[in-house]
């Protein structure tokens, strides 16, 4: 098959369009498409390690230290030399030479015989290879001190020890290019005591909705308008993972100022998102515009909801043209513009949404032929199991059934009506990035 490089080539090379059918295109089919155009930002930054928190590391971070430095213990006890030979057993007393606290070592060294108290974290003593838990001994005292230990309990040789490099090994690449840092990760790369990462840099998107119904927050609504929520539903969205936001407003169906929005938005952003306006057939003014100054495809999706989808290129920036239907603008962007988003950002694998199977407690009503994306509600029963409920009504408009879903319920495109009690995929959309 021949490569492709742009948009133009795929719309005109018949050999690619064969599995096109821009009357139902598979939700996966659409995916793979967009996944071939997406070249991540090549431009990277420094920055201190909590500013790399939810950010795309650059190159390969290696460790500059074994982790741990030294052996140290991992219980509070006491350390010895254990010897196969050692008559170690409930009667024979090691004497108790000294004590190693975390950050001050026992300097001496131990001999047969004898051992040293150890706290969590202490380095392991010269001479010593085993800690024996504190639980696991009795003492014996000579002038009220602590004079020697005898074993309850045998521990096993090197129990208790962390060993040097047992976490990471000096030089091991820790982080590879395009991992993105979460909370766990700035602890680690602190741990190594490296305080700045190259990160690649933040993916400006710039948004806008379209219609003549649409207005602004602040403004009064008059007989026919509504006021614009897709913006916010975006903002939050795309908030979330980390990008640089460009809000360029609600903008009436004009085309003068329709084309000279876009043109400022693929001007200064890596990507475009609008919403509303891009039916498949409706004389509508995006679909013009795009096509004057982009190379955009229009799809008409098998799915549900979101069924109209644009994705193309303005200039330099990836476009998505969004449906205008509140609902159907965060499934398709949770279903497209995430992980493209995520790519872009310089993400090599990105992770897809947690998508598991569980009993569905209601009975769902659903056409065959398309994907559809139910919103639900992930309970944990009275017996203990996480089970789903649809959220009521599933209209595209009905916004409110996002706000009271925490998943959606995948419903395959062979899927018919489905019984009370039946098995289904969902997709958990909340807290992932
Ligand atoms: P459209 O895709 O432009 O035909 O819009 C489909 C439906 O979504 C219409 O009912 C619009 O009023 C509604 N809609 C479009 N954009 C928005 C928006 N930004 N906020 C809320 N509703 C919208
Ligand atoms: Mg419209």
């Amino acid at each position: 098959m021949t490569q492709i490089t742009t948009i133009s080539q795929l719309l005109s090379n018949p050999s690619c369009m064969d599995d096109y059918d821009p009357n139902a295109m598979p939700v996966e089919k659409a995916r793979r498409f967009i996944q071939q155009f997406l070249a991540p930002v090549t431009e990277t930054e420094r920055v201190p390690i909590r500013e790399s928190l939810g950010r795309v590391v650059a190159g390969d971070i290696a460790s500059p230290l074994d982790v741990p430095n030294y052996d140290n213990s991992a219980m509070d006890g006491y350390a010895f030399q254990y010897t196969d030979d050692l008559s170690i057993n409930a009667t024979t007393p090691l004497n108790i030479i000294g004590t190693a606290f975390a950050g001050t070592p026992f300097s001496g060294m131990v001999n047969r015989g004898e051992c040293v108290r150890i706290m969590t974290g202490a380095m392991m003593p010269k001479g010593t290879d085993t800690v024996v838990m504190q639980e696991k001994v009795s003492l014996k005292e000579a002038l009220n001190q602590p004079s020697s230990i005898c074993f309850t309990d045998i521990p096993k040789p090197r129990a208790n020890v962390r060993y040097t490099g047992e976490d990471l090994k000096q030089g091991q690449i820790v982080f590879s290019n395009g991992h993105m840092m979460r909370p766990a990760d700035l602890g680690l790369v602190a741990s190594l005591g490296i305080e700045s990462i190259n990160i690649y840099r933040k993916l400006k998107v710039a948004i806008f909705s379209t219609g003549d119904e649409l207005v602004s927050l602040g403004t009064p609504l008059k007989t026919g308008q509504v006021y614009d929520s897709n913006r916010y539903t975006l903002h939050g969205m795309l908030t979330r993972m980390g990008v640089e936001l460009i809000d360029l407003g609600a903008i009436p169906d004009d085309p003068k100022l329709l084309e000279s929005t876009l043109l400022v938005a693929a001007s200064q952003a890596d990507v475009v998102i609008t919403s509303g306006g891009v039916s498949v057939g409706e004389a509508d003014y995006m679909k013009q515009l795009l096509t004057q100054h982009g190379q955009v495809m229009f799809w008409k999706l098998a799915m549900k909801p979101g069924r109209p989808l644009a994705y193309g290129k303005v200039g330099h920036a990836h476009y998505f043209g969004l449906p205008g239907n509140p609902v159907a603008v965060m499934v398709t962007f949770y279903q497209f513009v995430r992980e493209a988003t995520l790519r872009l950002m310089g993400q090599a694998t990105p992770a897809p949404l947690p998508t598991f199977q569980v009993q569905c407690t209601q009975a769902i009503r659903k056409l065959p032929g398309r994907t559809e994306f139910q919103r639900g509600i992930l309970f944990a029963d009275t017996d203990g199991l996480w089970k789903v409920k649809p959220t009521g009504a599933q209209g595209s408009a009905l916004l409110s059934s996002m706000s009271m879903a925490n998943c959606f319920i995948v419903l395959d495109v062979s899927v018919g009506n489905l019984d009370a009690g039946a098995c289904v995929q969902v997709q958990v959309m909340d807290g992932i990035v």
